[in-house]
């Protein structure tokens, strides 16, 4: 009796212990200079939720959990090397497979405990379970669209909104049907099977170019069916988990739909990124000025002021190296250099700041959009590394663009405006940008990374000045 009371002591430690580092790992990670703490104060935190949970006086029989260890080690190791510009689509699988354990632990305890399964136990059960479930095949469905396995665009028909959600309102009245009588168990596979359904219904009309925000969503939904998991267990540990996971997930989603100034219902029904195909192909027909890495070069090396635009383009081609190797060549010319960051430029919240760290470039240099605004009228040359829509001033002057109102970086205002890209394609909004007609801005076609390391060639080598 001593004995369990001891490890119970012991387990209910660890589980505080672990509470409080997700709680810091959260506070540390708001800041890129305290990131790297934050991120190991989450991986202690969470290899102690399962030493504890190993402890847990419960276990008879530690095979099954041995082989699932062994299994989770497989899939998990390999989805650490992915490239950082498929993490959106790694961590949708990561809450798929998060879902999926929800959803089986939910299934495992109803019917363990039914027919005789409390009120309070049902509601919760339901919750888990339904949110598992959409989870499930939600995550599944934005991950094979950002890995472009499945269409990026939006697949509409009539009343498909009042279909998904009449989908929804059905699975929840099976579950209250449920919980007023238990007893009725043939009803209970219904909240697992609509939900999975509606988790697909509810990513078809949802263009690739809003998955990231669905997926912050999805992560929202994922801590909150773990939350509930941890009620239907028993286990602090889980709901303070999914409900920092649930809550934090929910903040992220709505601050990524204000940085695209969209609105939620506008992100989940909206459609957007339907005119892709159009809105791109009209892009060739007007004049650009282009210019080469040794003209680029000349007009750095004499601008007393230089703010380089970071985007999704630049994160592709690796190029955060050679960006600082121009950043030192033009500070060590005198010039002053600062970079502008957009909240939604890449592929995730916090893109660009972890390029440019991993880059050591130093964090006073990034400037959020709010902070480095109001210097691009007094900016020399505004250089765009891979970035489009986070650039395009059609946000701000044509009300009849798919990205109107959006905040963007206001490039646009600098004496010269250079633009590193391939090509005049689109960026992942699908749509043209007039930036690159302007009489101010000179087109750097190539990769970002060749042409980064040209430009630090020429200033190097000539010793323009
Ligand atoms: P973007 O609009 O997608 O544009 C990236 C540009 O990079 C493309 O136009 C592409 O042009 C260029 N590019 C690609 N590979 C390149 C390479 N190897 N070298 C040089 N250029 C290359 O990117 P962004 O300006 O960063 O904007 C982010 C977009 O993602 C926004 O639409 C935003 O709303 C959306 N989004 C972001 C988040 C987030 O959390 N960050 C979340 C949701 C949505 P070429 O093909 O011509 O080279």
């Amino acid at each position: 009796m001593r004995a369990l009371l001891n490890s119970q002591l012991l387990l209910e430690t660890i589980y505080l212990i672990a509470s409080m580092l997700f709680i810091l790992s959260l506070k540390w990670l708001s800041s890129p200079a305290s990131a790297r703490r934050g991120v190991r104060a989450g991986e202690i935190g969470m290899l102690l939720a399962v030493v504890g949970t190993l402890l847990h006086h419960g276990i008879v029989d530690y095979t099954w959990i041995a082989i699932a260890l062994v299994l989770g080690t497989v899939i998990g190791v390999p989805l650490g090397f992915v490239q950082m510009t498929a993490v959106p689509q790694r961590t949708a699988l990561s809450h798929a497979f998060g879902a999926l354990c929800v959803t089986l632990v939910g299934t495992a305890e109803f019917y363990l405990r039914a027919p005789a399964v409390p009120k309070f136990m049902m509601v919760v059960l339901s919750l888990e379970i339904i949110l598992g479930s959409l989870t499930l095949t939600g995550s599944l469905m934005a991950a094979g669209k950002l890995q472009e396995v499945l269409p990026q665009r939006p697949i509409t028909y009539k009343g498909q909104n009042l279909v998904n959600l009449s989908l929804l309102g059905i699975a929840i009245i099976v579950a209250v049907l449920l919980v007023l009588d238990p007893s009725r168990m043939s009803l209970f596979p219904l909240i697992i099977v609509i939900p999975l359904i509606f988790g697909v219904m509810m990513i078809v009309p949802i263009g690739g170019a809003d998955m990231p925000t669905v997926i912050s969503l999805l992560n929202s939904y994922a801590g909150l069916s773990a939350a509930a998991m941890g009620f239907v267990l028993d286990n602090k540990l889980l709901i303070v988990a999914g409900a920092l996971d649930g809550a934090s997930g929910f903040i992220l989603s709505v601050n990524m739909s204000k940085a695209m100034n969209r609105s939620f219902s506008n992100v989940l029904f909206g459609a957007f990124g339907q005119e892709q195909a159009t809105a791109a192909g009209k892009v060739e027909a007007k004049p650009v000025r282009s210019a080469t890495a040794e003209e680029a070069a000349a007009i750095l090396a004499a601008a007393n002021k230089v703010v380089i635009v970071p985007g999704y383009g630049m994160a592709v081609a690796q190029a955060q190296h050679k960006v600082r190797e121009l950043y030192d060549a033009l500070t060590k010319r005198g010039v002053d250099v600062k970079f502008g960051i957009h909240p939604v430029a890449g592929r995730m919240p916090g893109h660009m700041n972890v390029l440019l760290a991993e880059a050591d470039i130093p964090y006073d240099k990034l400037l959020d959009m709010d902070e480095i605004n109001g210097d691009f009228p007094q900016t020399d040359v505004a250089l765009i590394i891979g970035a489009n829509d986070v650039t395009n001033p059609a946000a701000r002057s044509d009300t009849t663009s798919p990205i109107y109102g959006m905040p963007i970086l206001d490039v646009d205002k600098a004496r010269t405006v250079m633009v590193i890209k391939r090509s005049m394609a689109a960026g992942f909004a699908g749509i043209e940008n007039p930036l690159y007609h302007l009489d101010r801005t000179l087109m750097l076609f190539g990769d970002a990374k060749g042409f980064v390391g040209n430009i630090v060639r020429e200033l190097s080598g000539a010793g323009h000045s």
